[in-house]
């Protein structure tokens, strides 16, 4: 049952471990078969390096397993994923990372500015990456932390916890993921040469993605 996208969501895994956005075992990820509905995500327990598209667990948005070989289970933020395609039909792929420069503003449970240009493809409300408050991993209370941030943009922070960056295609969740740890990189660096002093994000209205009126 959707074999082409398992093998993509396992694709999309290993290439987050391979750009260094998660680590060891942490993060998760998923897409959703916009025929189906059905969400395929990856297993808890199992190295990304060594996973194929069987280790993939098919599941409905109330969360019943509708495929699952080996007896795989879904991995265990799996509550968080669904309440993300509840509170935003429009999506379907998200990624769970715990990427290292992201992670410092989670433990600080400080929202990372829109310093450069890239936060303009992240859609959030005011050019920044907001951070839900702290809830255990796996629960419903960090399921539900997601709901009004996502409502705001396409990518946020769990405190003390990771990232979670959503899209139309887990190209498109992948690529959000990695512009929040650029964006957290650049502020980082950026607050260390400046004396601690973290510079003033670019106003709103700078994030406008515009496009020539004329090329000659
Ligand atoms: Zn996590």
């Amino acid at each position: 049952m959707l074999e082409a996208l398992r093998g993509e969501v396992v694709r999309c895994a290993q290439e987050a471990e391979a750009q260094g956005l998660c680590r060891w075992r942490s993060g998760n990820f998923s897409a959703r078969d916009k025929a189906t509905g059905l969400v395929c995500m990856t297993p808890s327990g199992v190295n990304r390096r060594l996973m194929i598209a069987e280790d993939i667990v098919v599941m409905d948005l109330d969360g019943r397993v509708a495929e699952a070989a080996n007896g795989r289970k879904p991995s265990s933020e799996a509550l968080m994923h669904l309440a993300a395609y509840e509170v935003r039909p429009d999506i379907c792929a998200i990624a769970h990372t715990h990427s290292p420069f992201a992670l410092v503003f989670a433990a600080l449970e400080r929202p990372i500015p829109g310093l450069v240009l890239e936060a303009a493809h992240l859609h959030c409300e005011g050019g920044s990456v907001p951070v839900a408050p702290f809830a255990p991993q796996g629960t419903q209370e960090l399921a539900d932390s997601v709901r009004a941030p996502l409502r705001m943009g396409d990518a946020m922070l769990l405190a003390r916890h990771g990232a979670l960056a959503v899209g139309t295609s887990l190209d498109d969740a992948l690529l959000k993921a990695a512009y929040v740890e650029e964006l957290a990189e650049v502020a980082c660096r950026a607050a260390a040469i400046s004396g601690g002093m973290m510079p003033a994000p670019l106003p709103p209205e700078a994030f406008v993605l515009r496009y020539p009126d004329k090329i000659k």
